[in-house]
């Protein structure tokens, strides 16, 4: 993907849809960050508190840490952007909180407490974000 916003794709809102994954399917096996989370990842970010509340929630499909065990959420993936991908943060933020529609495949996280990435590649789902597996 390129670093500049101007160059992602962007798909129409029937498409996303199609990627959309179930409320029970979330409930079930996703972490959603709450409002701590979406704070941190604003801080991360250098963005204004409740900036982000506009994208929304933030689910990731990652499971705990193997080496930590603390449940791995979208402030993790976001670390990893900026760290592993070395994203700059303004674009992290705009694929957030932007008004384009976002598919991608799933993508590694690596633990923002710890260090260590996640032996499998996380599937999440948010506003504007999607992930192209998403069974
Ligand atoms: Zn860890």
């Amino acid at each position: 993907m390129q670093y500049d916003y101007d160059l992602v794709a962007s798909v129409d809102a029937e498409v996303f849809d199609r990627y959309r994954v179930p409320d029970d399917v979330l409930a079930r096996h996703y972490t959603v960050s709450d409002r701590d989370d979406v704070r941190k990842i604003e801080r991360l970010l250098d963005a204004q508190e409740g900036s982000l509340d506009a994208g929304g929630p933030y689910y990731l499909k990652a499971g705990q840490c193997a080496c930590c065990g603390r449940s791995l959420t979208m402030y993790d993936f976001v670390f990893t952007a900026l760290v592993d991908a070395n994203h700059p943060k303004s674009f992290v933020y705009q694929i957030l909180v932007g008004d384009k529609k976002i598919i991608q495949s799933p993508r590694r996280v690596r633990c923002a407490t710890c260090g260590t990435p996640s032996s499998q590649k996380a599937q999440y789902f948010m506003g504007q974000y999607a992930c192209e597996d998403n069974t």
